[in-house]
């Protein structure tokens, strides 16, 4: 793909924007070393940081919050390292206002770079889920986990879509519990295997 600028943003939701590949790589020392048009629009987009300044030569892994979602990361990256084949596998990253589920590839690139391209498979928009908004400041009350990876949230045992979790506690816009980013039993399970595959 060749380069474009951003264009100025007209709307909340830009379906070009979406559809484009989001790609960003990382050199043999884990740092990241590229980011696309279509990431730095994506991030701008979604209260993300802006521009690639401060991002470019940061470790990725400084970037992700916690243990578990790191130590998966590093197995994804030595297996897709290791690997002739991308890593490839599916996550969520919802707005408030949109499901998008993606497919992440990852592969090894000359001199050690690694590659993660992120690709849209299907985009469902909802009533906005004003827990999952950055922007929702005023929080109280026990932290509510959400996984990193599939964004279900957990009741007690159960890891449930947002809107079902909302409901199961009976929590409101107007009284929202603060998120912790974790992983859930299914994705940890799927990504260890994964990242394990011979
Ligand atoms: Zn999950």
């Amino acid at each position: 793909m060749m380069h474009r600028r951003p264009q100025p943003n007209p709307g909340p939701v830009r379906q070009d924007s979406e559809h484009r590949d989001v790609v960003y790589r990382i050199d043999a020392d884990d740092r990241i070393c590229f980011v696309n048009d279509a990431w730095l629009d994506f991030a701008d987009a979604n209260a993300g940081p802006s521009g690639a300044e401060g991002l470019l030569g940061s470790p990725i892994l400084s970037h992700i919050s916690d243990a578990e979602t790191r130590h998966i990361y590093r197995l994804l990256l030595d297996r897709a390292r290791a690997a002739a084949r991308p890593v490839r596998f599916r996550y969520r990253c919802d707005s408030p206002e949109l499901r998008r589920l993606l497919e992440m590839h990852i592969r090894a690139l000359p001199g050690g770079q690694v590659e993660f391209s992120s690709r849209v498979l299907r985009l469902e928009p909802r009533a906005p889920v004003r827990l999952l908004d950055p922007a929702a400041r005023q929080r109280r009350g026990d932290p509510l986990q959400i996984c990193s990876w599939c964004k279900a949230v957990q009741v007690q045992t159960a890891w449930l879509e947002v809107e079902a979790a909302m409901q199961r506690l009976g929590a409101s816009d107007a009284d929202l519990p603060p998120l912790s980013h974790g992983i859930c039993p299914a994705c940890s399970d799927r990504l260890t295997r994964l990242g394990g595959a011979p």
